[in-house]
């Protein structure tokens, strides 16, 4: 299933026609050129970007998941992708996240999800299931912006820490996850209390691990600002709704 190119054009009518394409894309891979500063830019080239094809290639060979890609490339919003790229100095991993907020996925290309599956039996997920994640919440927020706000506000009591999370990993995270040969997972870790661990995996569509450390900070939680600014958001919909009488 052909994912729309990023790659930054070359020269010539062809290199406009693909830039205006890439200026369109409603998918837009970004990175952070410095870690102290908020400011994102397009990522048009380089081996974060190759990460990020790859992943999305291996994930598109499933039907969900290719209509996923397309519905979010598709759409009128832009959806940006924070790519963790660790040959940026200073840049420290952090929790894959969807900011519904701002649009913003954070994802590490460089480290799998794996836990307890059984007596001396772990299970893992790859880099790229990660990333199917966080965009199944951004199509949540394409399809129905009110829904996706609502189950995100709507906490659980059980292992799924909200409905949104209970809906996108039964939904879309696990049977895209099965379909490609990787194991399913019937939880929401965030606090790391389901034994779950990142680690280091030798690319984004892989669980075997690397030989190298891991360079990431196990499962922090999430940035409490996205959870602020969701609020606010949801304080100023229903204050707009209870003026104009709805
Ligand atoms: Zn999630």
């Amino acid at each position: 299933m052909k994912i729309r190119n990023r790659e930054w054009p070359a020269r010539g009518l062809l290199s406009l026609v693909l830039s205006a394409s890439a200026l369109s894309a409603a998918v837009v891979p970004v990175v952070r050129p410095n870690p102290g500063s908020p400011r994102l830019e397009p990522l048009r080239h380089g081996p974060a970007l190759a990460l990020y094809q790859a992943a999305t290639n291996y994930l598109a060979q499933v039907p969900q998941a290719a209509h996923i890609l397309q519905r979010l490339e598709r759409s009128a919003t832009t959806y940006r992708v924070e790519i963790l790229d660790l040959s940026i100095n200073g840049s420290v991993a952090a929790a894959n996240e969807f900011d519904g907020v701002q649009n913003l996925s954070r994802w590490d290309p460089g480290t799998g999800l794996s836990w307890a599956g059984g007596l001396n039996c772990r299970r893992a997920h790859s880099a790229a299931i990660g990333l199917m994640h966080e965009l199944a919440h951004a199509y949540h927020k394409e399809v129905s912006p009110a829904r996706f706000f609502r189950f995100s506000h709507s906490p659980t009591s059980d292992q799924w820490r909200n409905l949104e999370e209970k809906r996108t990993i039964l939904h879309i995270e696990n049977p895209i996850a099965r379909a490609l040969g990787e194991s399913e997972r019937q939880f929401h870790d965030d606090d790391g209390s389901f034994g779950c661990e990142r680690f280091a995996t030798t690319s984004p569509t892989s669980t075997v691990r690397a030989t190298t450390r891991a360079v990431f900070k196990p499962m922090p939680k999430r940035d409490p600002s996205v959870e602020q600014k969701m609020a606010e958001f949801l304080r100023r919909r229903r204050g707009t709704l209870a003026s104009s009488g709805a």
